[in-house]
């Protein structure tokens, strides 16, 4: 038991712009001094009240007392033959989380972690084999991408051709090139079911969107879902803006039961109905992922099927051909199989673009990420 007096202190990036108004209200403060502190940490990535130059003594003091701001470092940082950095950070509990950074044309998408781990136990995905260790607070969400933001300013990346799959529906011609340091698309598609930790990733969100905050464009902010249907409706009604992807991976419910243990819950048919009334802005589509595992869904058939079962949603598709790894026995689709899928697609006027394995030299493709930290470093 712990019998000193020592308090908790309240780390103020799991706040958004409305929750550290209240934080501060209910200590007697003026509504303005969120907003203040709130710039402070988001546009200017102060790590401690004393930078706060705004800020009288008095009140840097009495925040200091109560509260900090916490902060992510990278303890590895791996850069791909072709441009992808994948950093790891260390959790300080003995976990640790990867977030992936694929610069193209000029275009940053940085993919992050939601979870240490992940419950949702999909047959083919190395994260799931490790079972859900625990959350990550809306910080370690938020952090995730500054440290990436200040590892990009020290070392901006050079712009690589190619399609990410990760675009977000904008007209082509706006391709201009942006500061090769910005960050221009986030993703939730790293470690862990961001459906299965909404009430961290939706203040989380909240804080990338804010104009105050991390000041990304909501259309740029892309949620994956394995397919938690009531999770899918809260998105929906809490953040009704954002980009939903859909990892379908099987046309069947005898093969998604098989694969994705989550189908078992929510079959396809309450997937896609929960999908056809998400609440999409404009000309905004549901982007559909279709992990391709050799011989098991790479046919025609399943390309036929797939493009019925989504055809009365606005969709786009991205085929992932599978990524191998050790200790499970699916194998990467021919390159004849993805070609004909794709061509099956495109022919029917879907847009598709099948996802070219990015870092796969430094296991940062998809379904490669273990947030593991090196042995000796971790004291388990
Ligand atoms: N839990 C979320 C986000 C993380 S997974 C989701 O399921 O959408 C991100 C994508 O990687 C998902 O579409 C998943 O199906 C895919 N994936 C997982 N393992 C893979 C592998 N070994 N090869 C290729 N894609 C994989």
């Amino acid at each position: 038991m712990n019998t000193s007096n020592q308090t908790i202190k309240t780390d103020l990036k799991n706040f958004t712009l409305s929750a550290l108004e209240h934080y501060l209200n209910l200590q007697k403060k003026e509504r303005f001094r969120a907003l203040q502190l709130f710039k402070w940490i988001y546009q200017q990535d102060a790590h401690s009240f004393e930078e706060m130059t705004n800020i009288s003594k008095a009140f840097r003091a009495e925040l200091a007392e109560k509260a900090f701001i916490s902060n992510l470092e990278p303890e590895t940082i791996e850069e791909g033959s072709d441009g992808t950095r994948k950093y790891l950070f260390n959790l300080g509990d003995g976990n640790a989380v990867e977030s992936v950074l694929i610069p193209i044309e000029g275009r940053n998408t940085l993919c992050i972690s939601s979870q240490v781990g992940c419950a949702m136990a999909c047959e083919f995905c190395l994260t799931g084999t490790f079972r859900l260790t625990r959350n990550l607070t809306t910080s370690e969400i938020v952090n995730q991408i500054m440290a990436v933001k200040r590892d990009l300013l020290n070392n901006p990346p050079s712009p690589l051709t190619g399609e990410s799959g990760f675009d977000d529906g904008e007209d082509s011609d706006d391709v201009q090139p942006e500061s090769p340091a910005a960050i221009r698309n986030i993703v939730l598609m790293g470690m862990g079911e961001p459906l299965h930790n909404l009430d961290n990733v939706i203040p989380a969100i909240q804080i990338m969107i804010d104009g105050n905050g991390l000041q990304l464009s909501n259309r740029r902010v892309t949620v994956s879902t394995c397919g938690l249907v009531p999770e899918m409706d809260r998105l929906g009604r809490e953040i009704p803006n954002v980009n939903l992807a859909v990892s379908l991976n099987a046309t069947t419910d005898e093969l998604r039961d098989r694969i994705m243990p989550v189908n078992r819950s929510y079959s396809l048919k309450e997937l896609l109905k929960a999908c056809k009334k998400f609440p999409l802005p404009g000309r905004r589509k549901i982007t559909f992922e279709y992990v391709m595992l050799g011989g098991i869904n790479d046919s025609i058939d399943d390309a036929k099927r797939l493009l019925k079962l989504i055809s009365d949603i606005p969709n786009k598709v991205n085929l992932i051909p599978f990524n191998e790894h050790e200790g499970c026995a699916f194998k990467s689709p021919s390159q004849r199989a993805i070609d004909a899928f794709h061509k099956y697609l495109i022919d029917r006027h879907v847009t598709v673009i099948t996802r070219d394995s990015r870092g796969g030299d430094i296991s940062a493709a998809c379904g490669q990420l273990k947030g593991k930290l090196e042995k000796g470093k971790k004291s388990d």
